[in-house]
């Protein structure tokens, strides 16, 4: 059902990111990857997709720019890519509480606005931003994870309103813990900032959250994803979806 639609997938490389475009591509969208890497794993993973692939650091809003107009129009924009450092906020570095800022909120508000004009023109589009249930709920030691991603959630609400009589949706979705390279990352510094072992920081902090005591899995991040493309969420905008097992339940 997505026959002719072009698809960019920020973060595309690795994990959720990497999910989506496979299930978008699945449904016939031509993909756009982008992300860090390997560049041999990344040229696999292209030609898997018969994908283009832009290796801009969303870090860089000039860099952004340069890829937004290479890319050129996007019917699917997808603002996943995303960093996370665990750290009781007294010691929090300060350059990390700027990156995860940039990439995980000033990135998405730069390829939306890029993005959006084309969108309207065409009377179609559709904004996808993976928050996290961090972005209802808070975890302890995760300061400017949480603040970016219940910031993503209030950004992608207004532009919902914004767009809402222009046939472009928006929408976030919310996962609980989901067996990426992004969590494998954390158990470390988490380890550290609270004294557990590598098992207590998965079965008692991480799964601790879920009631369905498992991880969500990509693939059920995507299918999700792949909905909100359809036709019959035209009516789906400004939401926040979760997928957590349970956790904001709670
Ligand atoms: P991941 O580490 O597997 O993937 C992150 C992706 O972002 C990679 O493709 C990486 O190359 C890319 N990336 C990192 N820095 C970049 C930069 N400066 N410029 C361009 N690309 C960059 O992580 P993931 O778990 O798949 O996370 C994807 C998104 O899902 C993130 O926004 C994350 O916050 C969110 N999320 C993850 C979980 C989880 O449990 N894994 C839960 C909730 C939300």
């Amino acid at each position: 059902f997505l026959k002719g639609k072009r698809a960019l997938i920020t973060g595309s490389t690795s994990g959720i990111g990497l999910a989506i475009a496979r299930a978008l591509r699945e449904e016939g969208a031509e993909i756009v990857l982008n992300g860090l890497g390997d560049p041999d794993e990344i040229e696999k993973v292209r030609q898997e997709l018969d994908a283009d692939f832009n290796g801009a650091n969303l870090l860089d809003p000039a860099a952004i720019e340069a890829m937004m107009g290479e890319v050129g129009h996007v019917d699917i924009l997808v603002n996943n890519a995303g960093m996370q450092h665990v750290s009781p906020v007294e010691d929090f570095p300060t350059d990390k509480w700027d990156a995860i800022i940039a990439l995980n909120l000033t990135a998405a508000f730069h390829t939306s606005r890029l993005a959006v004009p084309g969108m309207k023109e065409k009377g179609w589009g559709r904004i996808i931003n993976t928050a996290s249930a961090h972005s209802l709920t808070a975890s302890p030691f995760k300061s400017a994870y949480n603040a970016s991603k219940h910031a993503i959630a209030g950004f992608t609400k207004t532009i919902a309103l914004e767009l809402a009589q222009t046939g472009v949706t928006a929408n976030c979705i919310s996962p609980g813990y989901v067996w990426t390279p992004l969590i494998e990352g954390q158990i470390p510094d988490t380890m550290a900032a609270r004294g557990l072992s590598r098992e207590e920081v998965i079965n008692d902090v991480l799964l601790a959250k879920q009631p369905t005591k498992k991880f969500v899995q990509p693939e059920e991040v995507s299918a999700l994803a792949a909905f909100l493309c359809r036709e019959e969420a035209g009516n789906v905008t400004g939401a926040n979806w979760s997928i957590d097992g349970g956790w904001t339940a709670e």
